[in-house]
């Protein structure tokens, strides 16, 4: 799927939120783009893909199953991209703390935001590239250095834990060409986000492809937010 010209990505939770703009700004910019829903969530891309019938593929995977995973690793055998970016994540309620979060509920934020990001990736290195980039959708949350307040523990806590489980792929991959990017979009308006966030989509998404954009071919780990600054861990 890739050529210098035109470049492709695997883009993984885009029904909707920034994964959604972020489906949509690529294919503005000429990008081949597969992108992802779960079974029930891909009728916006659907009606996307109906405008760029040549350019958006859909498919379907839940990240925290691993057949699904496996699944559509074999649907996309043989497919090379430019970039993979895995985007989905999920938070627990708003003023939930440590206190009162269930073990149920702290589990599956964990392994939605933490275990299941780092899955996708080992299951689809081969497929980028190998001067191509693999990115996460992480959170200025995820820092240690930023936190002062101590809020949204848990849904920190999961960011924190992705940052160091993509440090880990890093060191692991030292010899490797690609670039590897933690990306921080800053508070954005989305279903996650809530209305009282700072940004807009459209203040976010197009800076942070811009970002991107401008770190390919960084060999590397690098946490960045949407404005392309440096987050300290
Ligand atoms: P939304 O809640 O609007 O969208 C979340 C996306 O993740 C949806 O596409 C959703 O799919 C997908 N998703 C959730 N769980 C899974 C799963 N198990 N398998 C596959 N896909 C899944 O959130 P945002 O768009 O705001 O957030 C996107 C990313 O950005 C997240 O990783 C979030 O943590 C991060 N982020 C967001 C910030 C914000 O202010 N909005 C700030 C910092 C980081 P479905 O429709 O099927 O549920």
């Amino acid at each position: 799927m890739t050529t210098s010209s035109t470049p492709s990505v695997l883009l993984i939770g885009a029904s909707r939120g920034l994964g959604y703009a972020l489906a949509e700004t690529m294919l503005q910019r000429g990008y081949q783009v597969v992108a992802t829903g779960r079974q029930h969530s891909t009728a916006r891309l659907e009606a996307l893909a109906t405008r760029y019938p040549t350019t958006l593929r859909v498919q379907r995977v839940d990240i925290t199953v691993p057949e699904q995973v496996s699944a559509l690793h074999q649907r996309l055998l043989g497919c090379e991209f430019d970039m993979l970016f895995v985007n989905a994540g999920v938070k627990n309620n708003d003023g939930e703390t440590i206190a009162d979060v269930s073990t149920d509920e702290f589990i599956r934020v964990m392994v939605t935001n933490a275990l299941s990001p780092l899955r996708v990736i080992e299951a689809f290195k081969d497929n980028v590239i190998p001067s191509g980039t693999i990115a996460v959708m992480s959170s200025g949350q995820g820092s240690l250095t930023n936190n002062t307040n101590g809020n949204y523990e848990v849904y920190r806590g999961s960011k924190a834990a992705l940052n160091m489980l993509m440090r880990s792929f890093a060191a692991r991959h030292q010899e490797d060409g690609r670039t590897l990017l933690l990306m921080a979009p800053g508070w954005v308006r989305t279903d996650m986000g809530g209305p009282e966030a700072r940004l807009s989509i459209d203040e976010s998404i197009p800076n942070l492809l811009n970002t991107m954009e401008a770190w390919q071919g960084r060999t590397g780990l690098h946490y960045l937010d949407y404005l392309g600054r440096v987050v300290p861990w």
